[in-house]
């Protein structure tokens, strides 16, 4: 009789079966537990804010974020990358073994291993940061008053910020387009990106925190495809950024990625706090992009409401017309070559992003990026007249 190796009978034993066991019962007893967190906090913002987000949130994510700090590439992205591998030569395996007409068991055990490991990282979006989406939002914490604005408040707010960003707009590099560029690797504008956030936590003290900057994601390409220009996947408490974006978008997504880390989960807060880290940074492309992304939003919703004041603002004296158009026609571009290429992948991302929002409480989904406008127009009232 063929004697069988140690490594062999442990993963064929009755040892083997009761750690899988184990694995599988802790991983459901975690999934059900941060579930009925989740839905106990659901419509209780103080509690969730003062037990969660201000408590637990900061200490159980510092050994993920004190992780991804020791490495420049994405560690959520590497492990993705090795469970496939793991679950692809584990299937591998087990269909030679079929092959070989020996029992069929380890088919079981890698549906076990796989079924552990989707309760593992379900269980990882309620634990890290999936209760955030029903803390107290930046605006209830900050004192911003946001109402109701009329469609002149907006103009003026079009105005101010493309006034400012075509301040910030003037000490950069632009290329044979007339459209900005930048030399400098990603990565080191990338480090730059918590900087802001040190200034405006003076106005703001909940803006301060620890932030392990973004990194570079290794799937850009597909997530241009996606139309997905950051990610903070809670799963893996870690900021990605889309190296394939314009790069004079890319500072205001990896502070818009850097808000979530601290525990402000939607999207438009992350937005208005990414814009406001932005504009307080030392360097001029960060300061830029926190003005033209501010302007670019504020003047996509003055386009839905009032189209001959959009008109007018691209005449004002005190705008960069040209320069400020360049550069979104340039981004533009970008994304639409990838829509082209595939529409049917940005729609479907688009519908998942949006009902992932929906389902945690985010009532208006994607369009929720959206309103970081009227948080700009809350925060600039005073100078607007609103
Ligand atoms: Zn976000």
């Amino acid at each position: 009789m063929k004697k069988e190796s140690k490594i062999k009978k442990f993963l064929h034993g009755s040892r083997a079966r009761t750690i899988l066991l184990v694995i599988l019962c802790a991983a459901f007893l975690r999934l059900a537990l941060s579930f009925a967190a989740y839905m106990f906090t659901r419509g209780r913002p103080g509690l969730a804010s003062s037990v969660y987000s201000d408590k637990i949130f900061p200490v159980i994510t510092a050994p993920m974020k004190f992780f991804a700090s020791l490495v420049p590439f994405s560690v959520g992205e590497t492990l993705l990358i090795l469970l496939a591998a793991a679950f692809i030569a584990a299937l591998a395996v087990c269909i030679v073994r079929a092959a070989m007409k020996k029992k069929p068991r380890g088919f079981l055990r890698l549906l076990a291993a796989v079924l552990a490991a989707a309760m593992l990282v379900g269980g990882n979006f309620f634990v890290y940061g999936g209760i955030n989406y029903h803390a107290t939002q930046f605006k209830d914490i900050s004192g911003l008053t946001v109402e109701n604005t009329d469609t002149e408040t907006l103009r003026k707010l079009c105005v101010f910020l493309g006034g400012k960003a075509t301040e910030a707009r003037d000490g950069l590099t632009v290329d044979e387009r007339g459209v900005v560029t930048d030399k400098r690797p990603l990565r080191e504008i990338f480090l730059l990106s918590p900087e802001g956030y040190r200034a405006a936590a003076q106005e703001f003290p909940c803006l301060d925190g620890w932030l392990v900057a973004p990194k570079g994601a290794m799937f850009s390409e597909i997530m241009s495809y996606e139309q997905i220009s950051g990610i903070f996947p809670i799963v893996y408490t870690e900021s990605v950024v889309n190296t394939r974006t314009a790069i004079y978008d890319v500072p205001h997504v990896a502070c818009h990625e850097l808000a979530h880390q601290l525990g402000f989960a939607q999207e438009d807060e992350a937005n208005f706090i990414g814009y406001l880290a932005a504009i307080n940074n030392s360097d001029p492309l960060y300061v830029y992009s926190g003005y033209y992304n501010g302007f670019c939003y504020a003047m996509s919703m003055l386009y839905k409401y009032d189209k001959a004041g959009w008109e007018a603002v691209w005449s004002e004296e005190s705008i960069d017309t040209q320069g400020i158009s360049a550069d979104m026609r340039a981004s533009n571009e970008i994304w639409d070559a990838y829509r082209k290429k595939a529409p049917a992948v940005s729609q479907i991302s688009e519908a998942v992003n949006d009902s992932y929002l929906k389902s945690n409480n985010v009532g208006d989904g994607t369009r929720s990026y959206g309103r970081v406008v009227d948080l700009l127009i809350a925060y600039y009232g005073a100078e607007l007249g609103a």
